[in-house]
């Protein structure tokens, strides 16, 4: 199994050690797994610096490589968070260094934050709903420059800023909206992951979950990643499992790869 979607001590919220991770990973018996380090050249009211020194991380990959050789495979990604102030600056920093693929996230909505609640005040649940995935489709087409788009309902982390809970929400209502964006990433061979962070923030469930999976497969897309945005040792390769179920039940009989920003599929029955 591949876990593609991690953050080590080079991500500004992570401090695990690149080693730890290389050792869960084994562990937990995967084959792959990537280091997606966050870029987020615009993220405002943050204690933190969003961007990573790409020498030292690189150096750390290939020296793990080589210790991991013919037993774990090792890949450098990044996961860019997407604003209209920075997409040429976050453009310059992946096509100047060398990725196997690259993660487009949306962290900041507009300049509002959804992780600490600034984005949601003054707005109830359907705005925003609504202005949330307006703004990923927004972002999506004006920004190509990647391969995933990570976690397309990121927002249902954070829905208590408005007390409501994801089970509460008609996602239907949205669907329209989702099928633009969904359609954006197919027609220009780009791609949606299936994240595990709902497990860590006790939602209970995947990021995004099946009718979203399904919805994208009967809109014909076929690139798709699980992982598990694992910050520490403890989720690294943790409900991969659940991730593999929503494909096969949205009908997908393959999983994406990525070396240098090239997909490869797996048939999902050979790897079990
Ligand atoms: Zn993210
Ligand atoms: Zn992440």
């Amino acid at each position: 199994m591949f876990d593609y979607h991690v953050h080590t001590e080079f991500s500004a919220d992570s401090k695990m050690p690149m080693e730890k991770a290389c050792e869960t990973a084994l562990d937990m018996g995967l084959k792959e797994i990537a280091f997606t380090e966050h870029l987020d050249y615009f993220y405002p009211n943050s204690e933190f610096i969003w961007e990573f020194d790409y020498f030292q991380y690189a150096q750390k990959v290939e020296s793990l490589r080589k210790q991991y050789e013919g037993q774990l495979t090792i890949l450098k990604a990044v996961e860019v968070g997407m604003h209209p102030s920075t997409y040429e600056k976050s453009k310059k920093f992946t096509d100047d260094h060398d990725f196997d693929y690259i993660i487009g996230s949306v962290h900041i909505v507009e300049d509002l934050d959804l992780h600490n609640g600034d984005y949601f005040k003054g707005k109830n649940l359907n705005d925003s709903l609504e202005t949330y995935f307006k703004i990923v489709h927004a972002y999506v087409k004006e920004y190509q420059d990647f391969n995933i788009l990570g976690h397309l309902t990121l927002i249902k982390r954070y829905l208590h800023f408005v007390k409501s809970h994801w089970q509460q929400v008609k996602w239907e209502n949205y669907f329209d909206i989702i099928e633009d964006i969904l359609k954006s990433l197919i027609e220009t061979g780009r791609g949606i992951e299936i994240n595990l962070s709902g497990f860590r923030y006790r939602l209970d469930c995947t990021l995004p979950n099946l009718p979203f999976v399904k919805l994208y497969k009967e809109l014909g897309g076929e690139i798709i990643t699980i992982g598990t945005d694992a910050h520490s040792k403890h989720f690294v390769g943790k409900h991969l499992d659940t991730g593999y179920e929503i494909l096969k039940e949205a009908g997908f009989e393959y999983i994406t790869t990525f070396k240098k920003r090239k997909p490869i599929f797996h048939r999902i029955d050979s790897l079990f």
